[in-house]
């Protein structure tokens, strides 16, 4: 855990998440900036700003949560993203996930990636 991190702020309940799905070592949450209706976040609960400094054994969920969340919101059309550093628009340095939904015409747009 890092005091300063705001996803571990997140992970202790200090700040207020709608969380999706929790288990020991992993969280999902609804991201709070939406790019599209349901777009989620999951995390590892370990602290670490990029994949690479995240051990392979806390990784291990983060893909099949995922999937849980693909399958639980019925998506058929979907992006997973995960951002490392400035330059690919990483902004919060806790590894994360995202779940973007991407609703046809008459759902309503989404927003899109990467532009924000
Ligand atoms: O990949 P990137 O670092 O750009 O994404 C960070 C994401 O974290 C953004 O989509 C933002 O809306 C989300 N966020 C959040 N809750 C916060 C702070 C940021 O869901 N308290």
């Amino acid at each position: 855990m890092a005091a300063a991190c705001i996803f571990c702020k997140i992970i202790k309940g200090e700040i207020p998440s709608l969380k999706l799905f929790e288990s020991e070592k992993t969280l999902a949450f609804l991201d709070i900036g939406p790019l599209s209706k349901g777009h989620s976040l999951v995390i590892p609960k370990y602290h670490g700003a990029k994949l690479h400094d995240i051990p392979d054994d806390q990784l291990s969920e983060v893909l099949s949560v995922a999937k849980k969340i693909a399958v639980a919101q019925d998506l058929k059309d979907y992006n997973i993203l995960q951002n490392n550093g400035r330059l690919a628009h990483q902004e919060v340095d806790h590894v994360h996930f995202h779940v973007i939904p991407k609703p046809n015409e008459q759902e309503g747009l989404g927003v899109g990636w990467p532009t924000k």
